[in-house]
């Protein structure tokens, strides 16, 4: 195997806290050569001597296929996955998998050990983005509460080496990528960005993922920037920062386009063009608009009907609820989905705080957001503008589903559990193949829902002149 340099994640501590979560309600993926290994033992009389819940669903097999996603509004294909992952483990009818055990180990685990199970099982939580230079970067699904616990991570490099050797997917990132608009950037501009935008974006405690890859964090942007805004409005400037970048890239391919990218990249390594670039998106975002909450708001419908997909199966019913939570909007109506235990009236939504002020319940967003911003490498191929869009979605969508949370609790303010369980709503969506992303994308509905926030486009477009 090839040498690899791992960089482990400097703000993300992680240990498994054996909740079993990761084991149901979703859908657990198995390769053609895993499901070749799993046929070969006899799963009934293990699970028969076992006392396992349910045994006569392994009768015939541990996994099946897996279904084709249809929309009714067009068929599209979100598997991100692997083209071999075809099957999925079977699932008990409390939704949980077949070898999930009372204590919530793992029957496969125990039985044939580590090294014999699915790929998927073997690796959650965590990710591995490949970059160039045989660089794995290390990453942990937010949706494992166990990536929240105190004190010190302890990173088993020996573990995910084995984890590298054996993963059919290791993809280089592509030395190339989409900035927007089918302008490209290469992979070296896009760190550029990630890293300027997180220098004022996040906190430092909370700050990005690459700090261990050797990169020095400018702290005059988080002294002069950063900390003197609040986080709605620094995320709103970031994606502005985005957006110009992305306009600034066009226009300098259309005038040159052997020469363009030299161009940028000299533009963007300028620091006082790009602190220039703050105060500017900064003076155009308006905190008091109305046009920056209702299209996020219609995104979080759209979000739940991704969730409750999983829960309801068919698109009407998704679309039912769709429109319930539509009802609420409007200030009249309740809505009910019992399989997330959402039942509550809009008014009540709106008059919980969300203190975006408060570093308790950023922590946790901000930590999710940089995770979001450097290794989300499936956004990178629709686009980084694109990228921005949806973590500015994302960050709207948290928000809104732990108002939800704590609405449930009966408070009136968001607390910081509140937010780790929206993340993982959230991440759990993402999990689910993007299929949001990909409503969103197929259907075009992007750019109508979005436009309505760049309300200031044409301002926009003035200042890149
Ligand atoms: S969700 Fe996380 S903490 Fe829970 S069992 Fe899975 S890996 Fe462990
Ligand atoms: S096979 Fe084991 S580790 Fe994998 S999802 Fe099922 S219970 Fe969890």
């Amino acid at each position: 195997m090839a040498a690899y340099k791992i960089i482990f994640p400097s703000n993300i501590n992680y240990s498994c806290l054996c909740c079993g979560a990761c084991c149901q309600k979703w859908e657990i993926p198995v390769g053609e050569e895993e499901a070749a290994r799993f046929r070969e033992t006899d799963w009934h009389s293990s699970f028969v001597s076992a006392a396992m819940p349910e045994p006569d669903l392994v009768r015939d097999g541990v996994y099946e296929p897996r279904e084709e996603i249809k929309v009714e509004l067009k068929k599209i294909n979100y598997l991100n996955y692997h083209s071999s992952l075809k099957y999925n483990f079977k699932m008990r009818s409390d939704k949980q998998c077949i070898f999930l055990k009372k204590d919530n180990l793992c029957h496969m685990h125990a039985e044939k050990g580590f090294d014999y199970k699915a790929f998927t099982c073997k690796t959650f939580p965590v990710k591995l983005l490949y970059l160039p230079d045989n660089v794995v970067q290390v990453n942990y699904s937010f949706f494992c509460p166990g990536v929240y616990c105190d004190g010190k991570p302890e990173y088993d490099t020996a573990h995910i080496e084995k984890l590298i050797e054996c993963d059919n997917d290791r993809t280089i990132a592509e030395p190339r990528l989409e900035f927007a608009e089918g302008t490209e950037i290469e992979y070296r501009d896009m760190l550029e960005i990630n890293h300027f935008i997180s220098d004022f974006l996040f906190d430092k405690d909370n700050a990005s993922h690459l700090n261990d890859a050797g990169y020095t964090r400018d702290d005059e942007l988080w002294n002069k920037y950063g900390s003197t805004l609040d986080f709605d409005k620094r995320m709103a400037v970031a994606l502005y920062v985005v957006l110009f970048l992305s306009r600034l890239a066009s226009k300098l391919r259309s005038e040159d386009p052997a020469n363009y990218l030299e161009k940028f990249r000299g533009e963007i390594s300028n620091k006082g063009v790009m602190k220039k670039l703050i105060e500017k998106c900064s003076d155009i975002y308006d905190a008091s608009a109305a046009k920056n909450i209702g299209p996020l708001i219609l995104m979080a419908f759209i979000s739940l009907h991704q969730v409750g997909s999983r829960e309801y199966s068919n698109f009407t019913k998704a679309f039912t609820i769709l429109s319930n939570m539509f009802k609420c909007s409007t200030g009249w109506g309740s809505f009910c989905a019992p399989a997330h235990g959402f039942n509550f009236r809009m008014k009540m939504h709106s008059l919980i705080k969300f203190d975006s002020k408060n570093p308790e319940l950023l922590a946790p967003v901000e930590k999710y957001i940089s995770h979001c911003i450097f290794r989300k490498r499936s956004f990178y191929s629709s686009g980084l503008l694109k990228e921005y869009q949806y973590i500015t979605l994302f960050y709207s969508l948290i928000k809104w589903y732990a108002k939800s949370y704590a609405v449930q609790r009966k408070d009136s303010a968001v607390s910081a559990e509140d937010v780790k369980k929206a993340v993982a709503l959230i991440e759990k969506g993402y999990a689910n193949h993007s299929l949001l992303l990909n409503i969103l994308e197929t259907n075009k509905n992007f750019a109508g829902i979005f436009g309505p926030i760049f309300g200031n486009y044409s301002l926009i477009k003035t200042v890149i002149g």
